[in-house]
């Protein structure tokens, strides 16, 4: 095999949406390696599919808005369904919570509201605010317009960035060695496995998060809006199949080995907080029950950019719980720095891996 431009470790919506971005910006030699049977497996088809913009992090927030923007406007040639799903988003927050600081300036709806289509919500005293054109996206529309014509490689697991000189040159996967002249860590929940001889100290959290769906009850029309209740009571619900996806917000840390693994006790802890958030419906029985990761950085914010120690090192890792949402953006960032040299995108440098040169190893995982 002839040495590709760029490898991509991970076929991720991380990996994908910089595969897509590259070849935008002319780049077409690229190769995609994942360790799976398949691209996009792993956090990519796991996650609840919501977009949210608003987030607490401001360099977050733009790239959400922007990618929103971009999914929003999409032409028929870039993906053949609209991938934005516009239900409508309801955000709530205790009174007085730091949310206040982050988002819109004023509440712009009420509890009556999210009542008016889910009649067991907590009649409580919170603020609340709709975003009529957020709602969720077609997660796997999304991740086939960005692998189009792309080549990803499946089954092939990197065991090892290869350097020359202080550049990365290419990659180990087992036995064989694929050389290339640029090479982009976008392997998710396993980042940490692939911080030897770079600039990281094995920075990330991988966090198991589960999401249910229940049997179908009567009256949930697909059509209804989501709820996302921040806070101490974190909490998130939305149509799915008849019933409601749920969410409890758990996040254990994990080894990424068991980010799939179903915690015995996550039943109870779902039935808890929808006791709170949606009394009388804390009976719903589960038809699936899932779990997947999210990838953290010490700040919470993502790490992309060029690696702080080697050359022609990159990385789209830590994308948290905003992956999907804010995919877009992200492949548009690394793309800038790897064909530019530098990125003038406003959060670009906020996100820089460098900023975490000097972090002491966290997880141990
Ligand atoms: C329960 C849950 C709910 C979520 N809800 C939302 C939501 O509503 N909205 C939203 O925007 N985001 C949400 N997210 C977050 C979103 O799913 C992630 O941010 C995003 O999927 C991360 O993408 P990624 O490409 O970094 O990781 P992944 O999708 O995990 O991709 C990484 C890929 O790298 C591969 N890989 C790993 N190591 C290697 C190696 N050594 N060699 C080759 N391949 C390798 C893996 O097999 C994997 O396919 C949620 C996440 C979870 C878990």
């Amino acid at each position: 095999m002839s040495a590709p431009q760029v490898i991509i470790i991970g076929a991720g919506i991380a990996g994908a949406s910089t595969a897509w971005a590259l070849r935008q910006a002319g780049v077409s030699d690229i190769l995609i390696l994942e360790q799976g049977a398949q691209a996009g497996m792993h956090s990519t088809s796991r996650n609840a599919a919501i977009l949210r913009t608003a987030i607490e992090q401001p360099a977050l927030q733009r790239m959400a808005l922007e990618s929103a923007e971009f999914y929003r406007s999409a032409s028929a040639s870039f993906a053949e369904q609209p991938i934005i799903d516009a239900v409508g988003l309801f955000v709530t927050a205790d009174k007085h919570s730091n949310s206040q600081n982050w988002m819109p300036s004023a509440a712009n709806s009420c509890v009556a509201e999210i009542r008016a289509h889910y009649p067991n919500f907590v009649d409580a005293d919170i603020d609340v605010w709709h975003f009529a054109d957020e709602g969720t996206l077609d997660i796997h529309g999304l991740l086939q317009a960005f692998l189009k014509e792309q080549t990803v490689r499946t089954n092939c697991k990197v065991d090892e960035i290869i350097y020359s000189n202080d550049s990365a040159c290419g990659v180990r996967c087992g036995d064989e060695i694929i050389n290339a002249q640029q090479v982009v860590v976008a392997n998710g929940g396993w980042a940490n496995h692939l911080c030897s001889n770079t600039g990281l100290n094995q920075p990330f959290s991988p966090r198991r998060r589960h999401l249910m769906v229940s049997s179908p009850l009567g009256q949930i029309s697909h059509d209804l809006p989501v709820v996302w209740c921040t806070g101490d009571n974190e909490f998130y619900f939305r149509p799915e199949s008849g019933g409601l996806l749920i969410s409890a917000c758990d996040h254990e840390l994990v080894d990424p080995r068991y980010g799939e693994n179903i915690d015995p006790n996550i039943i109870e802890y779902i039935a808890s907080k929808t006791d709170h958030w949606l009394p009388g419906l804390s009976n719903i029985q589960p038809k699936h029950l899932w779990s997947g990761l999210r990838t953290f950085s010490p700040d919470h914010a993502f790490i992309i950019g060029p690696d702080p120690h080697k050359d022609n090192l990159f990385w789209a890792t830590g994308l948290a719980g905003h992956g999907m949402t804010t995919a877009y953006a992200v492949g548009q960032m690394l793309s800038a720095w790897m064909c530019d040299k530098k990125c003038t995108h406003p959060s670009a440098n906020d996100l820089l891996p460098q900023r975490l040169v000097d972090v002491p190893r966290l997880a141990g995982i």
